[in-house]
């Protein structure tokens, strides 16, 4: 018997609130309810790397609110932090201090951070980087990378998810896939789509396509497209092409952000003219945010009257998720970022000796605190080759619900997130569990 097919995880609590649910809410829970068919377990409260649901069951959490929990949940300096914000108002309609901290905080790490304007998730900050790009270039058209994600936003979601059927154009170029039903065919033409681990395509094509971009966007490592590090030399040729035709360069840092204390880019050699971030700099709160130097950000600055692009929102640098992000941010010192990363190490190196031990064609890819593995027998360099067969696609989410079943959160793609309250017992255990589910899913 499969473990899918003896689930224990989802207690009797958590299966009647999905049925009341999905009443009210299409599909049951907007949260990850479609992660754990065909049921989700509902958390009652969090604690340090433990999520514990609505049946008193303690669950290993490496999802972390879709990897925004650095110092996972109910951090007491984040707490506190927020609680102090609270008692003195919600939301102003005017500027606060807060917001100068957590700008400063941004600005003190990474030198092409040096301005910051805050909104409320990474979609946004994505959509607001997309239009400073065209504010700052007068074109329109904008290049991303085949399987990456950037947030719900149709640009960025055009060839989110195509297939082996779909994903080549008649030149043998990744096609502009449409993603949701109605997305126009205009958004489809002005989004050039880019190979993840091919610099010479990616070189060719920029060199056809760059005089008429605005922006490439890249996230150097990129979660939905492997779960792997972009290549160097990928990242110099997007870098070479930003700087030969004006294009902006968006480094959409929302996960990636975390990988080092100044952030995802300078480990590969990136030098963005926009960097997106949300997430963990918001330490649990709604946040998100588009820095980049003074002289490109002013297409924003709204200070003497009608700004070249407009940028703003009714809750955006809320007092709540400033205090919030700067404590997290305060927390997520050098020391703390180096010791998380070992962690991440150590599991990697534990599940790919585990692996290879049992003798399973399975893997174990990530960098820094995020893993993932694949099932299959190949090397995964990018999207097309961490892309499944429908085998190793029913594998996974096998895995992923038979790790539920040990009391341990991932993602449906089986990938997770260390977070600072983790030490080697944590990574141990799921280093162990992980093995063990894979040798009998695939044994
Ligand atoms: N960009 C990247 C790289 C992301 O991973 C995500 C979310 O997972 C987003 C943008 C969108 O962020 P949000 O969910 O806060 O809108």
């Amino acid at each position: 018997v499969h473990s899918s097919e003896s689930r224990s995880a989802v207690g009797d609590s958590s299966k009647s609130a999905y049925a009341r649910e999905r009443k009210v809410v299409p599909g049951g829970s907007m949260r990850a309810a479609s992660w754990f068919q065909p049921n989700p377990p509902y958390a009652a409260r969090g604690e340090g790397c433990w999520v514990i649901d609505i049946d008193g069951r303690r669950l290993l959490d490496c999802a972390n609110n879709f990897f925004s929990l650095i110092h996972g949940h109910a951090y007491a300096p984040v707490l506190d932090a927020v609680r102090g914000a609270m008692t003195k108002g919600t939301a102003f309609g005017m500027p606060t201090e807060s917001e100068i901290l957590l700008a400063e905080a941004l600005a003190a790490r990474n030198p092409r951070m040096e301005q910051t304007r805050f909104c409320n998730s990474g979609t946004e900050a994505v959509l607001a980087a997309i239009k400073g790009a065209r504010g700052l270039t007068g074109r329109h058209r904008i290049a991303k990378f085949e399987g990456c994600y950037h947030g719900a936003y149709d640009w960025v979601e055009v060839s989110l998810d195509p297939t082996p059927a779909n994903w080549d154009d008649e030149n043998g170029n990744p096609a502009s896939v449409r993603c949701n039903a109605g997305t126009p065919d205009t958004v489809l033409r002005d989004v050039v789509v880019l190979p993840y681990d091919d610099p010479q395509r990616c070189a060719d094509i920029l060199r056809r396509e760059g005089t008429s971009l605005a922006a490439v966007i890249v996230d150097p490592h990129a979660s939905r497209a492997g779960t792997v590090p972009m290549s160097r030399e990928t990242a110099s040729v997007i870098q070479e092409a930003c700087r030969r035709d004006g294009i902006i360069l968006i480094a959409d840092e929302v996960i990636s952000f975390r990988l080092s204390y100044e952030g995802a880019s300078p480990l590969f050699g990136l030098e963005p003219d926009l960097i997106t971030t949300a997430k963990i700099i918001g330490g649990g709160l709604p946040i998100g945010a588009v820095s980049g130097r003074a002289n490109l950000m002013a297409v924003f600055d709204h200070s003497a009257g009608k700004p070249k692009v407009s940028m703003g929102g009714t809750f955006s640098a809320n007092p709540l998720s400033m205090a919030a992000g700067l404590t997290s941010l305060e927390h997520y010192s050098r020391p703390v970022v180096d010791r998380l990363n070992s962690l991440g190490d150590l599991l990697r190196t534990r599940i790919g000796k585990g692996f290879a031990d049992a003798g399973v064609a399975a893997t174990v890819t990530g960098m820094g605190s995020l893993f993932r593995v694949h099932v299959g027998p190949g090397k995964v360099t990018g999207y097309r080759s961490a892309f499944p067969t429908s085998e190793a696609g029913n594998l996974i989410r096998r895995i992923q619900l038979a790790m539920l079943d040990e009391n341990v959160l991932l993602t449906p793609n089986c990938s997770g997130a260390l977070s600072s309250p983790m030490t080697e017992v944590e990574v141990s255990a799921i280093a162990d569990k992980l093995v063990r589910v894979v040798r009998r899913e695939l044994g």
